[in-house]
């Protein structure tokens, strides 16, 4: 399965676009910060699955219901065997363990993905649920600096970087592995 997963929109609808006419793709993550509707509005014309987690920024209540059909925060998906887990931003972690395990959340966890020009600000709790659970992958954003593929013992952390600032990632499950790319 291939994994398109984009991060942190914040207006760029354009470049969102782009990506999604670019790249073939069988699930489509995205990893929260939608700025307004324009963010959303590209979502409607994937004919594959998409599941989204909502950010910090500006996500106003006319947002979050544009997101309602693929909002995945707070449950799970199955999807050609891997289950996905999905947290919005600063909200509880809920799920049953599957063997083959992907956690869609805005935040990085603790470590991973987190570095910031004050230091590593990931999500503690996240650090502690890859150590009991192993998910193969863990797909962030929110911290646009601390962009790139972690591994945490087996699992690899993806933040794919803000889409405003070109970066998104692919992730291939049977090949086990994660590529950043960037919109020219
Ligand atoms: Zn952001």
């Amino acid at each position: 399965m291939r994994i398109l997963h984009i991060s942190d929109i914040h207006g760029a609808s354009a470049a969102f676009r782009k990506v999604l006419k670019k790249e073939k793709f069988d699930v489509l993550a995205v990893t929260g910060d939608f700025e307004g509707l324009a963010d959303v509005k590209p979502l409607e014309s994937v004919s594959k699955p998409v599941m989204t987690v909502h950010g910090n920024f500006y996500e106003s209540i006319e947002v979050l219901e544009a997101l309602q059909p693929w909002d995945i925060n707070g449950r799970w998906i199955d999807i050609g065997g891997w289950r996905f887990v999905g947290v919005g931003y600063g909200e509880p972690v809920m799920f049953e363990p599957a063997k083959q395990l992907i956690f869609v959340t805005h935040e990085p966890p603790f470590g991973a993905g987190d570095l910031s020009w004050i230091g590593p600000v990931g999500n503690q709790n996240f650090r502690k649920i890859i150590q009991k659970h192993r998910p193969q992958f863990w797909l962030c954003g929110h911290i646009h600096e601390g962009r790139g593929i972690f591994n945490v013992g087996k699992t690899v952390v993806v933040n794919a970087g803000s889409i405003a600032e070109k970066s998104y990632a692919v992730i291939d499950t049977e090949a086990n592995k994660a590529i950043m790319k960037r919109l020219l």
